[in-house]
């Protein structure tokens, strides 16, 4: 990208006409009977930063699963760079995508859990260069070096060697960041990511993601209990409650002059 074009804030790009990177259009998931998201409109551009808070169980989290393919929606679309996410149009008719069109569109997209799902038996190094070797075919050489980068960038790089039952539960955290790092991820969905650690693990893992963050190109999605992060990190930040954005805009707008009833309710709690 041109340097002009870097320096343009998200909200010019967007009017600029710059293809947002995730769209969701009218989306619309049910669990049985339940209907937990009902009717979300959502773009985040290209290096845009967007958090995502609200109370527990109002689809937080459903939100982001639909976009790491591990929900499908009930009705609506997603799309990634342009392209249909769980959907193809086939002579004109939408039809469900089969695994292998999802197979491909995950590589736009990096997945940090609550929990880390690492590898028990390999060492960090390891864990981290399986994806690129196994889902992108990348060389050995290649893949380790770019698993060192990115090791490096989440302060383990002294660490390669271990395995993961000698991590604290920052550092696994801190190793699951680098192994969606080192895909090249259009977007970074983080899931909570602090929700499961020790308190006193909570901060060096918020660091790594602001310094990320402040990196530039990446768009990510970030789902948070975390107020000072979310005001910290996101260019624009959601408050979701009863299955629906309530209110959406820049951090200064939605924590120091929030504007609905259920917004203001939500925030005093953390005050
Ligand atoms: P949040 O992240 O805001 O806490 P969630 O998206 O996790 O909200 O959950 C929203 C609602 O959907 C909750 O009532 C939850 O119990 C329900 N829910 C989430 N996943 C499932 C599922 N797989 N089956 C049934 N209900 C679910």
């Amino acid at each position: 990208m041109m340097q002009a074009e870097m320096e343009k804030t998200t909200a010019e790009r967007s009017t600029s006409g710059m293809r947002p990177i995730v769209r969701y259009n009218d989306i619309h998931k049910s669990f049985g009977d339940l209907e937990v998201l009902k009717g979300i409109d959502l773009e985040i551009q290209p290096g845009e930063k967007v958090a995502v808070i609200g109370p527990s169980g109002s689809g937080k989290t459903t939100l982001g699963r639909l976009l790491m393919t591990l929900e499908e929606p009930t009705s609506g679309t997603i799309e990634v760079d342009g392209e249909l996410l769980w959907h193809r149009e086939i002579n004109g008719k939408l039809v469900r995508a089969d695994e292998k069109h999802l197979h491909r569109m995950r590589k736009n997209i990096g997945m940090v859990f609550q929990h880390f799902n690492l590898f028990p038996h390999m060492t960090i190094l390891r864990n981290v260069t399986e994806a690129p070797r196994k889902v992108l075919g990348m060389p050995k050489d290649d893949a380790e070096r770019l698993a060192r980068e990115m090791l490096d960038k989440v302060g383990l790089g002294d660490k390669l060697d271990g395995y993961p039952s000698q991590l604290s539960g920052g550092q696994k955290q801190r190793v699951a960041i680098a192994r969606a790092l080192v895909m090249s991820p259009k977007v970074m969905v983080f899931d909570e990511v602090t929700s499961a650690l020790d308190p006193e693990l909570v901060g060096e893992v918020l660091e790594v993601i602001k310094d990320i963050a402040k990196e530039g190109e990446m768009a990510m999605l970030l789902i948070t209990h975390e107020m000072d992060f979310a005001r910290d990190v996101a260019d624009t930040v959601l408050f979701t409650d009863g299955g629906l954005i309530v209110e959406h805009g820049p951090p200064s707008q939605i924590f120091e002059n929030p504007q609905s009833e259920r917004l203001q309710a939500f925030l005093s709690r953390f005050r």
